[in-house]
């Protein structure tokens, strides 16, 4: 549809980066475009439509997004950070990156018990990142409602990392 041809035309492919052989999809062109940036927390705030109490944005480019949406839909915001950044106490969880490993956290009680929560990224790649983020939040206490991306890269199989999860992405390449 045209919220779809419209984002897809502002995601720029860019060869080789960050390190040789990777096709990186560079969403600046959508941030700087205020009539898609919109349509997009517009679309997302339009589909939620049982009760979501949090969105939790997946550092960096899912905090852009998520914010957008959080605001859109008038509830609060949640940074699912890389470990080291928040101020504690924080909970954390690691997960397998391609070589080694990474780590993410959220502050200790920033998620009251029982709350309903979106999660939202700019790019489901292998999926490791987002499905790590849910059970994060799962760890605190949280329900989650569902991932939402702007893009999925359906050759890396994220969704396979997500089963029974609802994963919604605006567009797929
Ligand atoms: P995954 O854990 O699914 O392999 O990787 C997803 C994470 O890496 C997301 O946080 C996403 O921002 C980032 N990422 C992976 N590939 C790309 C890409 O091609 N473009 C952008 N913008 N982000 C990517």
């Amino acid at each position: 549809d045209a919220l779809r041809s419209l984002v897809e035309s502002r995601i720029r492919d860019v060869q080789d980066f960050p390190t040789p052989g990777i096709l990186f999809k560079d969403i600046g062109p959508l941030l700087a475009d205020p009539e898609a940036f919109a349509a997009i927390v517009a679309d997302g705030a339009r589909r939620h439509t049982g009760r979501v109490d949090f969105v939790a944005g997946i550092e960096a480019r899912g905090f852009i997004f998520g914010a957008g949406l959080a605001h859109a839909m008038g509830v609060g915001f949640i940074p699912v950070r890389k470990a080291g950044k928040l101020p504690g106490p924080t909970v954390e969880v690691s997960y397998d990156l391609e070589y080694g490993q990474a780590r993410i956290a959220v502050q200790e009680g920033a998620v009251a018990p029982g709350s309903r929560i979106v999660v939202v990224d700019d790019v489901l790649a292998t999926g490791g990142t987002a499905a790590a983020a849910c059970a994060l939040l799962e760890l605190v206490g949280a329900e989650i409602v569902g991932l939402d991306v702007v893009m999925e890269l359906a050759a890396l199989g994220g969704r396979s990392a997500l089963v029974g999860r609802e994963v919604y992405s605006l567009t797929v390449a």
